[in-house]
């Protein structure tokens, strides 16, 4: 069996194993893992832990402080703009998805300005926007990105990624750690967990300790402002202790995995071949634009959109879970995340080659 969900997403099976058992009490302290106090030391080991390794892996310097929060990528959405957009009030986004769309409405939402530059929508996002030459980074607080759009499939690889003078922030929430980024690009970084890196519950940010310093924020509550995270080490008020637990393990299996080089390389070969097998074939359709392919979220179609969800249908019976598309757009998108064997990828080949004999 394979779950090819977008999020939550599929897991290591060793960390699901350690998971299991930590759930149970334990022989000494009496306590299972979702009971132990957020003020212990071991508690305290873990988010340390989970702190270095991300850093580790991430190469992340003590430029960046970094933050374990509630509140998923939604809530990102609007404390970036509440502690970052208070210069010019205003935020530049690059509209590559629904996501990026919906961190544009949210800022918006809070009062502050959001200026779509460019946008792939009429294209239903299967290429990626970019800045013009005349874009002037002075006219705005930031520029927000998506990294990689989980719903359209079409990311900003490292290679691709829009320069600006000015400051930049991503959304990596699904494709965090399964390609490499470097840091320094960035003065903000987010991503929820449940993609890539564990369970939903915990978001990671990533914020450059200057620019927090500059901003004078008014009426910002303090669960929202990243400055009282990083002084209170995450803890300023009760953390998500499973959720973080569950992220460090998946950080440790990263490491022994060989580090993000080495996952972006398993990366490349699972999408390849599915991305080969689908161009090769005359009756399904990758739709996003080569040079823009998501590693991790795999989108396509048979150009028939009924008959796409009768196969994911088949698919289920088949032990090949959650094919089909996000409900906004259809068809099929197939996760390929860190934690997904390319066995999984040789069982998605060999059934939709069936599906094809099938529905032709
Ligand atoms: N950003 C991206 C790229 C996502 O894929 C998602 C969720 O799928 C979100 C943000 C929203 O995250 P959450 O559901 O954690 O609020």
């Amino acid at each position: 069996n394979y779950n090819f969900s977008a999020g939550p997403g599929v897991l290591p099976t060793p960390v699901l194993t350690k998971i299991k058992n930590e759930f149970i009490k334990n022989e000494f302290t009496h306590m299972s893992i979702i009971e132990i106090s957020h003020r212990s030391t071991q508690f305290e080991e873990i988010i340390n832990s989970a702190e270095e390794r991300l850093r580790d892996l991430m190469n992340i310097s003590d430029d960046y402080g970094v933050a374990f929060i509630q509140g998923g990528g939604s809530t990102q959405f609007e404390m970036l703009p509440l502690n970052f957009a208070n210069n010019k009030n205003r935020i530049a986004v690059l509209d590559s998805g629904n996501f990026a769309s919906k961190a544009a409405q949210a800022a918006v939402n809070i009062g502050k300005q959001a200026t779509i530059l460019d946008s792939s929508k009429m294209d239903h996002y299967h290429h990626l926007p970019m800045l013009s030459t005349d874009f002037n980074a002075d006219e705005y607080d930031y520029l927000h990105l998506t990294t990689n759009n989980t719903i359209e499939g079409a990311t900003y690889h490292q290679s691709i990624l829009p320069k600006t003078a000015g400051r930049l922030t991503a959304d990596m929430s699904s494709n965090i750690l399964a390609e490499p980024y470097d840091v320094n690009d960035f003065d903000a970084i987010f991503a929820g967990a449940q993609k890539n890196l564990g369970p939903a519950g915990v978001t990671v940010a990533i914020v450059k300790k200057d620019w927090l310093k500059e901003q004078s924020i008014e009426n910002v509550g303090s669960m929202l402002r990243y400055q009282n995270y990083l002084d209170k080490h995450s803890m300023y008020n009760t953390p998500p202790v499973f959720s973080i637990y569950a992220l460090n393990l998946v950080l440790e299996w990263v490491q022994e995995q060989g580090g993000v080089d080495s996952m972006y390389a398993q990366n490349i070969e699972k999408s390849s071949k599915l991305y080969d097998y689908l161009d090769n074939s005359t009756f399904y359709h990758a739709l996003v634009d080569e040079s823009a392919r998501s590693l991790t979220n795999v989108v396509f179609t048979t150009a028939d959109l009924e008959r796409d969800q009768a196969i994911a249908k088949d698919a289920t019976k088949e032990g090949l879970f959650n094919l089909s598309g996000h409900r906004s757009v259809g068809g099929f998108r197939a996760s390929l995340y860190n934690a997904q064997p390319i066995e999984a990828v040789d069982a998605l080949i060999t059934f939709l080659k069936k599906a094809e004999n099938n529905y032709k």
